[in-house]
Order: structure tokens, then sequence, then C-alpha cells
């Protein structure tokens, strides 16, 4: 294989690529809406080429500093923690209503916020959810399409791997990206197209499968998830209302579906760190009755923990539930990411909060009572966490109450 003898800039170019033509698909005429950390520049500035090269016809880029975030943080006013850019979230609402195409690039510091007061980090966090609802609601649901990829930045990789030298430390990491990314596949679009395939086949033994419910057994885990009534299973390509189809998450190796907000029991662990609102947390222990989360422990970020589970009724409820083999290539890594774009396609898991309405037959024509009917949980906040392993057993619940295997040992059945 040549890919060792490819420079960074090849690289980088194909990781752009993957996210432009596996990733968003850009429509021709179609606006683009672009976030990103500044120092995905470079990366930035090869997605926009690629999506003008596609068709795009304006992509508008918005970049933004973890220091800066920080400064507020540490020097703003008390009364500064209950604010959010409601004028820029509204200009992005009108975007997307008029189909602009969302795309995001995801790089961020997963320890960016630690030692800050978990009040205030809540408190903005919720302003954020509050303003960007209309926003997410619009993302969530595929009104139009989207991707979020990632690049490597500096804190991210010191994270990761505090031992090395920083230029090592980023270069493993940006190796572990275009990796994960399927960037460094002779045909990466064509990698993509026969990975899309394998994840169609597992939707549509699910959909097939009809489970009422999913029984999670392992060390610190007997949960059973009940799943929405009518609910489909989702995975790789997705379609937009917009007609497009596109690959929302790159990389992405999960199946997951909508569970139902009221059936889940049982207490679970969590198996591998979680990165929220700047923080880590460690040893997630939840219990559920009648689907409500009763009791919720952390080894390490416990009042982050709290303070999510207390943003809104829905917080204290699922909204997705997705499987993942332990044999993914990003779990075969052996690396820990900190960051949930990565952590979650290596184990199964499962997110607090929001439920995404495509999940369920006609969802994305429903109103929030009809899918709350069907079991679709409504949130600000959807945090997905950890929750599969190689020691963990799912068993698939028929109508009639049978049980067969879905994963034993963290593998299909
Ligand atoms: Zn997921
Ligand atoms: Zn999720």
């Amino acid at each position: 294989m040549s890919k060792t003898k490819r420079s960074f800039a090849a690289r980088l170019d194909r990781l752009a690529q993957v996210a432009v033509k596996v990733g968003l698909r850009p429509a021709v005429g179609q606006q683009v809406i672009l976030t990103a950390p500044v120092e995905a520049l470079p990366l930035v500035r090869l997605i926009t080429e690629h999506a003008y090269r596609e068709g795009a016809s304006l992509v508008t880029t918005l970049l933004d500093d973890g220091q800066c975030a920080v400064a507020r943080y540490k020097y703003g006013h008390d009364s500064a923690f209950d604010v959010a850019p409601d004028w820029l979230f509204a200009g992005m609402e009108h975007g997307f209503k008029n189909n602009a195409a969302r795309m995001a690039i995801s790089g961020e510091n997963p320890g960016l916020l630690s030692g800050q007061d978990p009040a205030r980090i809540s408190r903005a966090a919720k302003a954020r959810g509050l303003a960007y609802k209309p926003v997410s609601e619009l993302i969530t649901s595929s009104a139009i399409n989207w991707n979020i990829s990632s690049c490597a930045t500096l804190p991210w990789a010191k994270m990761m791997f505090p031992e090395l030298s920083d230029k090592r430390a980023l270069n493993k990491l940006w190796d572990a990206i275009f990796k994960a990314s399927r960037a460094d596949a002779d045909d990466p679009v064509a990698a993509w197209t026969e990975h899309n395939n394998t994840l169609l086949a597992r939707r549509k033994i699910l959909n097939d499968k009809r489970y009422s419910a999913l029984h999670f057994r392992g060390p610190g885990t007997d949960l059973v998830v009940g799943l929405a009534d009518d609910h489909r299973w989702a995975g790789g390509l997705s379609e937009a209302a917009n007609g497009i189809t596109f690959n929302p998450n790159i990389p992405t190796e999960e199946v997951f579906t909508t569970p139902h907000y009221k059936r889940v029991d049982g207490y679970v662990s969590s198996t591998k760190p979680l990165s929220l609102q700047g923080n880590v947390l460690e040893g997630i222990r939840v219990r559920f009755e009648g689907g409500r989360i009763v009791d919720a422990r952390a080894d390490k970020g416990q009042a982050v923990l709290e303070k999510l589970i207390q943003t809104d009724e829905g917080a204290s409820y699922l909204g997705e539930v997705a499987l993942v083999p332990h044999s993914s290539p990003i779990s075969a890594s052996g690396l820990l990411f900190y960051n949930t774009l990565y952590d979650e396609n290596a184990a199964c898991h499962i997110a607090i909060g929001q439920s995404y309405s495509k999940c369920i037959a006609d969802g994305r024509t429903m109103t929030r009572e009809e899918l709350a009917a069907k079991g679709g949980n409504h949130s600000n906040v959807h945090v997905d966490w950890m929750i599969g392993s190689g020691q963990v057993d799912i068993d698939g619940i028929t109508a009639d109450g049978a049980a067969e295997p879905v994963m034993r040992k963290g593998e299909w059945a």
C-alpha cells in the first residue's frame, strides 16, 4: 500500500473529500454553514474548496476558540452565564429553513472547562440549548443534509497522549482520525459505500425483527430498554427531508434507534469516560424506573452529571439506544478519544435526552405529542454515553416476550 508514502497535505485533502463527498454531499446551488475550531482552518479551507467543486453556492464559516470560551468563565460577570447568541441561531435557523446544509468540525479540548464552576457551565449550556433548540430540531430531524467531521488539535491530542511530545501527540491523533474516517483507504468513497452497505444490512435485520425491548447484561449492568412503537433503526447513510442522502457522522460505526422513554428499567454502568461540557466524567452508574432516572452517580464529575439530568424534564429519560460491535475499528484501535464522535463508535451506548424523530415511522411529520405517544423523548440535551464492552451481552425481546441473542461478549450474535 502506498498510504504511508502520502504526504500530510494529501491525507488532509482526502479527509476533506470524505467530509464533503461522503458526509455532507451539498447539492448544486446549496449554501453551507460551517462551524469549526480556529485550529481547523487548514481543513476548513480544503472542505470549502471541495464544497464549491461539488456545487455549493456559498460557504459561510464561523470559527471559535477555546481560550476565548474559557475567558468567559475566568473573567465574566456572574450575569454572563444565562445568555446565548440567539441572533446567530435565529440566522442559522433561517438558513436551514431555506435549505442551507450544515457542516461542523469537531476538535474541541475535552477538558476545556475542567476546574470551572459546574453551576455556571450548566447555566451557560442551558441558555445555549434553549436558544439553539429550533436549530437542533432541524438538524436532528434531518430537515437538511448535515455532517460532523473532526480535526486534530493540540489540546485534544495532549489529553489522549499526555506522555508524548506535542508533535508526536498531534501526529498520532491525525493518524487515528484519517484511519477511522477511512480517508487512508485507497479509494475512500468506495470504502464508505461498502461500509454503508454493511450498516444497512444490520439495520434491515433489526427492523425485520421488530423487538419490543433490548436487555443489556454485563458488569454493573442489568438494563431493559423498551423500544419506541413503530421504531426504525438508522445508521450510516441517512436521507434528509430535502431529498439528499448524506452521512451525518464521520466516522460512524453505530446502528441506533429511539427507545420508549417510559419503558426503561434497571441499572447500567458506563464502560468509558465521557467528555461533557468541557469536563471528563468517569464511573457513571444510573438506575431507571419506568423510564426515569431515579439515581445517578459518577466517580468523577458527579456535579456535572446531576446538573445535566436537571436540565429539563426530558433529561431524566433516554432518547437513543445504539449498537456497536466491540471489534469496531475505533474500539480495536484501543484509543480513548474523550470525544463522543469517536468513543460512541467504539461501544454500544445510550443517550439521555432528545430522541431522533426519524427513528419512528413517519416521525418527521408528527407533533411532539404524537412522538411522545409512540415513546419518543423530548429534551434540550442529547448526551451519549458508553455502556458496551467485550463483557456485555444483549438479548432482543420479541413482541411475545421471548428473548433471543443479539450480541454476545460485545459481538453480533
Ligand atoms: Zn449514537
Ligand atoms: Zn447520540
